[in-house]
């Protein structure tokens, strides 16, 4: 049974200064005490003290570390100023660092807070589990065996419109076609997912959420009052003609009136079902509160649209895909209830006997409580006798709402042995650093061991944490980690030097646990850089060194860090320059470009696919300032559940900061081991394909060696059979995995939604952002195999089909002068756009950023996929003008140059990059007070923000640190000026402007209402 406590559990200490509140979670925008406490210890940018860092001489010297003041930067003060090349790049001592105090809630540098559950409280964290119901003697099949239809290849998306039964009801015109339904993208004030990781877990389970005290405008329910009239939507009337030609300048359409997002102001409430029905979330950008009241919170699975369609015929006339976005560890709002864990004992949770399909709310029990039918196969199964109950007045067992196995859309099931192929997994980290000659050089190898010295503090410590550690350039050098302390300025280096056929040496003491070399990693940390100073190795063994590590990590399993500067050029998958030849191609005529964006060849897909199967999940931190080939190593992470980081040009002034947020984050956010997911619906539809990264063996199940918080999954569907009208349908991802403290659990997540025959209503109950976020994935998947125009074509082309299919068969405008746009959907052609303009559609781009472009989106969340492609655009130069309570965030600005002053300084930010456009007429006092330089020419070409002493350099930090928690990601920033490449890279990103990589939005709207009536009248 889990204990409060588990071991390698956060530490007693912490547990006590911050007992499990009794309270009701604070609400997280209202409560502006903790959200002043919060930033008052979210300071990631103050200047850092130069103080000399002292020798760790007792490691656990930290345990005693105050929370940090406002003014003392969490970040390691050697990296203040850049590292000299070719002498000792700086080192990074934890006890200086001070983040790993255990005492209140240290919110440092964008991760976690430092003190109480280090894991939030997900399937991760111990959670004692609600009311075990008595043994039950049913036997119950492993997951593996449910019997599926095999998956078919994805169907082409330009699908032929089919006309059946036009359904056509009259329109109704909104008032203010632009004010309904806002496409919100995070209000400012909000307190996200990393801003408060940590929250109490709730004893009242049932509680209806906390009222929003302090709000600026009252909670409303999503979904109540009754859903938007049935033709909702938004004209504009593109100055066309009848003909279809545009009129010369279109300048009819006036750009103000165009849709765009539109932020929302007050946090939605969101019950996932009413009165029997189930509520359509509101948009995954936007600022919610859910109560789980039968479905699945949104946050954990999402359908492209909130009907399901009856038929394929109606489906592929709507032009829509049916998807699912799984986001099965996705992290609650801290006011949200948690994830309540049920332990069926021996026996193991309730499973259909046909499909296996887990118990859930609408599994209907019938016949006296004494059988219930099976909500995915129709199947009726004889109800366990310990899980008898009585059924109520109402149809329902009279103990449904006590068990929330049969109440909430998602629970967790304590695993019993026979989900177990073995013991539960411990947690093995193995750090692998890159020490050739420019890794050393550019201090990167510094940056690594700075940032792992200081991650291992925040390791779990207990007897299921181990570690390992190892380096290499053309060979591979492993440490024995049990070697006596005094011994380590002399470390024991086990060198490895075949790199064509690998082998690990002493393989018990290369991982230890990590209670039992702490002290001696942390001086090895602080070694390695001054060791391989005089290092001329130029070559890169990485095939060969992430197979050793992998060898050493074998028998357990674990997470594989790896820290790559240069392109893998030797041993076992070595690399080859292919940009340089690429550019050869693309002069030669664009044909052949994509295909360096596919994989160099099958060696790295062949050793990923076996770390899989020995559960090992790689993740790949490039810190680099060449091309290093991202096309083929990200392969290894993509297919072990990992993924890859990227620091371009790697700078030591400015990156080393981000690279110990990202590695604290990805080892201390919420996350499982040893994971096998998969999807069940009910009849008459099936999964298609699963999308992310992954390994699959199997075409039902996906494996995931690591599966974290932030990872995505989309799962395609299919029809294959009708679905009755009025009836639900039903989906369910079950997610075996090991906690981190060596629980075995099985999440099951379940969404049922009604089945429609009328086209309207999908498109009304189309969810805009999950949508988005599908041709986002697609798009990512089909570039490395694609001609460039080939892919704009064709997501143009879906666009197109979407909103063909409304305007013939959902509007009935006759004009046709008129662009008819879904009110869900509205905001479809100017995604698109930016679809089509980003960095992973361009031909000029680095290979390698569209490598990690495409990477990037393939696991991305849809909160995140959003604002990737469309960044938000704010004012930060009368950031002071504001009085009073004022959000965080300014007001969004549209992505155009219109909107861009000489004399404003503005901020634009995608999730990844953060940069900041000084126009040339800044008043010279706001850049003193913001940068500390007098003039626009003084604009550092490497920033590093710091908090002055004025309140406008304040309100800048907290911005950017806002976001930072929004996004749950570092961000790297850069400040841009007009004229150089900075402020092209800025301007890249005016989506609404025309420029060389496609049209304005206006002209884009032209366009496609062109192309609607070309098929129209074809
Ligand atoms: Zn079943």
């Amino acid at each position: 049974m889990a204990s409060h406590v588990p071991p390698g559990a956060p530490r007693p200490a912490s547990k006590a200064n911050n007992p499990p509140s009794s309270q009701p979670p604070t609400n997280f925008r209202a409560n502006p005490d903790s959200l002043a406490d919060n930033l008052h210890n979210l300071n990631f940018n103050s200047a850092p003290p130069r103080a000399p860092s002292p020798l760790p001489g007792t490691p656990f010297s930290r345990q005693a570390t105050q929370p940090l003041p406002p003014s003392v930067s969490p970040f390691p003060p050697t990296f203040s100023h850049p590292a000299p090349f070719a002498s000792r790049p700086p080192l990074v001592s934890s006890a200086s660092g001070g983040l790993a105090s255990t005492g209140q809630p240290v919110f440092a540098s964008g991760a976690l807070p430092g003190g109480q559950q280090r894991f939030p409280p997900l399937g991760s964290a111990p959670q004692p589990p609600v009311r075990p119901p008595p043994t039950m003697a049913m036997a119950t099949a492993t997951a593996r065996a449910h019997p599926q239809p095999q998956p078919q290849p994805p169907t082409t998306t330009s699908r032929p419109l089919i006309r059946s039964s036009p359904i056509r009801t009259p329109p109704v015109q909104p008032a203010s076609p632009f004010s309904v339904a806002p496409q919100a993208r995070q209000p400012p004030t909000t307190a996200y997912t990393y801003g408060q990781p940590t929250w109490p877990l709730q004893p009242g389970q049932g509680a209806p959420p906390p009222p929003i005290t302090g709000s600026p405008q009252p909670p409303r329910m999503y979904g109540m009052p009754p859903p938007l009239p049935n033709q909702s939507m938004t004209s504009v009337s593109p100055a066309v003609r009848q003909t279809g030609a545009p009129v010369p300048g279109a300048s009819k359409i006036d750009p103000n009136q165009i849709p765009r997002p539109i932020p929302g102001s007050s946090v939605i409430l969101h019950e996932t079902r009413q009165g029997n029905q189930a509520n359509p979330p509101p948009p995954a950008t936007s600022d919610y509160i859910v109560r789980d009241t039968g479905n699945c919170s949104p946050r954990y699975m999402r359908c492209t649209i909130n009907q399901i369609p009856c038929t394929a015929d109606l489906l592929t006339t709507s032009g829509m895909q049916l998807a699912l976005m799984v986001q099965p560890l996705a992290i609650p709002c801290p006011s949200e209830e948690t994830v309540q864990v049920v332990d069926f004992g021996e026996s193991g949770p309730v499973r259909c006997s046909r499909c296996k399909g887990y118990i859930n709310p609408f599994m209907k029990f019938i016949d006296q409580g004494r059988r219930f039918i099976c909500n995915f196969c129709g199947f009726t199964d004889e109800t366990p006798r310990e899980y008898h109950c009585n059924l109520g007045p109402d149809g329902r067992r009279r103990d449904a709402d006590e068990r929330p196995e049969l109440c909430r859309g998602t629970v967790e099931f304590v695993a019993s042995r026979e989900y177990m192929v073995r013991d539960p997994m411990p947690a093995v980290y193995f750090f692998l650093i890159d020490v050739s000659m420019n890794a050393i050089q550019t201090g990167a190898t510094a940056a690594a061991c700075g940032a792992i010295n200081q991650v291992i503090a925040d390791l779990p410590e207990g007897p299921r944490t181990m570690v390992g550690i190892a380096t290499f350039d053309s060979t591979i050098h492993f440490y024995n980690l049990k070697r006596a302390l005094q011994q380590v300025y002399n470390p024991l280096m086990l060198v490895v030097p075949d790199v064509q056929d690998v082998y690990t040496p002493l393989q018990t003491d290369v991982v230890v646990q990590l209670s039992e070399c702490r002290q001696h990693l942390e001086l090895l940390l602080e070694s390695i850089p001054t060791m391989f100073l005089e290092n001329r190795t130029a070559e890169s063994a990485f095939g060969a060194a992430t197979k050793a590590a992998f060898m050493a990590m074998k028998s357990t399993g674990g997470r594989l860090l790896v820290f790559q500067s240069v392109l893998p050029s030797i041993g076992i998958g070595a690399l080859s320059a292919r940009e340089a030849e690429g550019r050869t191609h693309i002069s030669a005529g664009e044909k052949e470009a994509h295909k360096l964006l596919q994989p160099a060849d099958k060696t790295l897909k062949a050793m990923a696919i076996e770390f899989a199967e020995y559960q090992v999940c790689v993740d790949v931190f490039i810190t680099t300032q060449t091309y290093v080939d991202i096309a083929s190593i990200a392969v290894i992470p993509r297919t072990t559940g990992g993924q890859v980081y990227y620091y371009y040009p790697f700078s030591a002034v400015s990156d080393p900061a981000k690279l110990y947020n990202d590695l604290r984050w990805n080892v201390t956010r919420p996350q499982g081991f040893e994971a096998v997911m998969r999807v069940r619906c009910s009849q008459g539809i099936q999964v298609l394909e699963y999308e992310g990264n992954f390994c699959k063996r199997i075409p039902t199940d996906v494996d995931l060696p690591g599966i974290d918080c932030d990872k995505t999954i989309m799962v395609t569907l299919k029809h294959d059979d009708k679905l009755k009208d009025g009836s639900e349908c039903a989906f369910q991802c079950a997610l075996l995995y090991t906690t981190v403290y060596g629980q075995r659990r099985i999440r099951v997540t379940t969404l049922s939604l009604p089945c429609t025959s009328i086209l309207s209503n999908l498109f009304r109950s189309a969810d805009l952002d999950t949508q988005f976020a599908c041709f986002l994935k697609q798009a990512a998947s089909e570039i490395p195999f694609s001609p460039l125009l080939l892919v704009k074509d064709r997501m143009t082309n879906l666009c197109v089909n979407i909103l063909l299919s409304y305007r013939k068969f959902c509007a009935t405008v006759t004009s046709s002068g008129q662009l008819i746009l879904p009110e869900a959907l509205k905001l479809l052609p100017l995604y698109t756009l930016a679809l089509i303009k980003s960095k992973g559609l361009q031909t000029d781009g680095r290979i390698d950023e569209r490598s990690f472009w495409i990477n990037y989106l393939s696991s991305i969340s849809i909160p995140l996929a959003i604002p990737f492609v469309h960044p938000r655009m704010v004012a930060i130069h009368d950031l002071n003008s504001k009085e009073g309570d004022q959000p965080l965030v300014p007001p969004v600005i549209s992505l155009s140059t219109e909107h861009v002053n000489d004399g404003g300084i503005y901020l634009l930010e995608n999730g990844v990059d953060c940069l900041i456009y000084i126009g040339n007429l800044v008043d010279s006092d706001i850049l003193r007070q913001l940068f500390c330089i007098s003039s626009v020419d003084e604009i550092p070409a490497q920033f590093v923000l710091q908090q002055y002493d004025n309140p406008l350099s304040k309100k800048l930090n907290d911005l950017v640190n806002e976001i930072r928690r929004q996004r749950c990601s570092y961000l790297r920033l850069k400040l841009c000026k007009k004229g150089d490449p900075s402020g092209m890279q800025f301007f890249s990103y005016m989506i609404e402007d025309k420029s060389s990589s496609g049209l304005s939005y206006v002209e884009f709207l032209v366009h496609v209402h062109r192309q609607i009536q070309l098929k129209m009248s074809s």
